[in-house]
């Protein structure tokens, strides 16, 4: 089966034709500036040139509607017809606790997705917008929403609970949820598979270094903790990200520089991170490598940061799952950066870990990076959201 993986944001549009028999993608794009002036699809047949076209999309269905275009267009289509796509499955980024694992798309679960959405109130309502607009253009075509928060479900109750009060977690459902989760899940699975052993044997911690990052705890399969809470903002130093900091900093910056609470998250999300502890030279680790190469203090105290707190995490998951058998690292960050690796991997000497530094120089497959004799297993596994997000629909059908 041939299935369409969406992955709708607020102006923006992902996609990817994969097939499920080959789990080959068959095609993918973007679609950019939806309703915006300046609208633009880019399109890649699988082995072909990739295309842009600058062209008005005034809202989500014109931009399915063009992609569907693009799919089915004679000459650099990959299929002749929208009836050899036997599904759609979407990335929904919260599902709250209503959804521990993908559903099968209906009236009743868009209206729970829906009610999901004070929690995320920028992805929730633009993951619908995406489901909406398929809807309409393939009405008889089975879809299924995938969720971010899904894996992380069987985190257990002291792992997700904050020392807040409890009545607003009766309340407003306030707890930790976590993100990623269709990456986690990919790659815990896929570390067990290369090692030829059993995921519910294993404990796994995945390392997702992306623009987003978040690391997660995996025990005997299941997910036991993982670093972002409520919300992505919790956890790791991130692209823009803050992460973890003292909530008391809130009310100490509003006071010192007279911003409110909106001007605060505005900073929070996207001012801060590597971006903002680099003096603004980069949120992007290439250049921060380049950067800590060439000297420069800032990329140097960056780059060290970040890796100090990815370590401290690694360190509080083994404690939670009173050992570790594997570290996988993952996403762009996580499988590019090998300055990265090195750097978390000197904190963990009493792991055992001893990197190869020959295989940790090498890309985009699936490797194991430590040596024979290393305690602790360390691998890059590259991430694959959308193939993992085409397994799981064809899985419900
Ligand atoms: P997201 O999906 O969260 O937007 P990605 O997982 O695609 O993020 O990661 C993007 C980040 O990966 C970039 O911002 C950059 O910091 C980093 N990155 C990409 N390629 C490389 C590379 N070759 N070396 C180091 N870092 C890289």
């Amino acid at each position: 089966m041939k299935v369409l993986v969406i992955n709708c944001g607020s102006s923006s549009l992902k996609f990817q034709l994969i097939d499920s028999q080959s789990e080959k993608c068959l095609a993918k794009g973007l679609c950019e500036r939806i309703g915006i002036d300046g609208s633009m699809i880019t399109y890649a047949p699988e082995g072909g040139d990739k295309e842009k076209t600058l062209t008005p999309m005034s809202d989500h269905t014109e931009a399915i509607r063009l992609v569907l275009e693009a799919l089915t267009n004679p000459a650099t289509g990959v299929v002749k017809n929208l009836d050899e796509i036997g599904a759609v499955g979407h990335r929904v980024v919260h599902g709250g606790e209503k959804f521990a694992e993908s559903v099968i798309i209906d009236e009743e679960v868009l209206a729970a997705i829906r009610e999901c959405s004070d929690l995320a109130p920028l992805h929730n309502p633009a993951n619908l917008i995406g489901i909406d607009a398929c809807r309409k253009l393939m009405p008889s075509t089975p879809m299924a929403a995938v969720f971010d928060t899904a894996f992380h479900q069987t985190m257990p109750e002291e792992a997700y609970m904050y020392g807040l009060p409890y009545e607003y977690y009766q309340k407003y459902k306030i707890r930790r949820y976590g993100f990623h989760g269709t990456s986690h899940s990919y790659v815990s699975k896929r570390a067990a598979e290369v090692l030829g052993k059993s995921y519910e044997d294993l404990k796994i911690i995945v390392c997702h270094l992306g623009n987003g990052a978040s690391v997660s705890a995996v025990k005997n399969g299941r997910c036991v903790d993982t670093s972002m809470g409520l919300t992505p903002l919790e956890g790791l130093i991130m692209g823009t990200r803050s992460g973890d900091i003292d909530p008391a900093i809130i009310e100490f910056l509003a006071h010192k520089e007279g911003k409110d609470i909106d001007q605060i998250m505005n900073v929070l999300n996207k001012k801060s991170g590597v971006l903002g502890l680099s003096d603004n030279l980069s949120s992007d680790f290439r250049d921060l490598e380049d950067g800590y190469h060439a000297g420069n203090v800032h990329a140097v105290r960056t780059l060290k940061t970040f890796c100090y707190r990815v370590a401290k995490y690694v360190g509080a998951y083994t404690a939670a799952m009173n050992g570790v058998d594997v570290i996988c690292f993952t996403a762009g960050v996580g499988e590019n950066a090998g300055i990265v690796r090195t750097f978390v991997c000197e904190y963990l000497g009493y792991l055992g870990v001893e990197l190869d530094q020959e295989a940790n120089g090498r890309r985009g497959e699936d490797i194991v990076i430590s040596t024979p004799d290393s305690r602790t297993t360390v691998m890059v596994i590259p991430t694959n959201e959308e193939l993992a997000i085409a397994r799981e629909t064809v899985r419900l059908l």
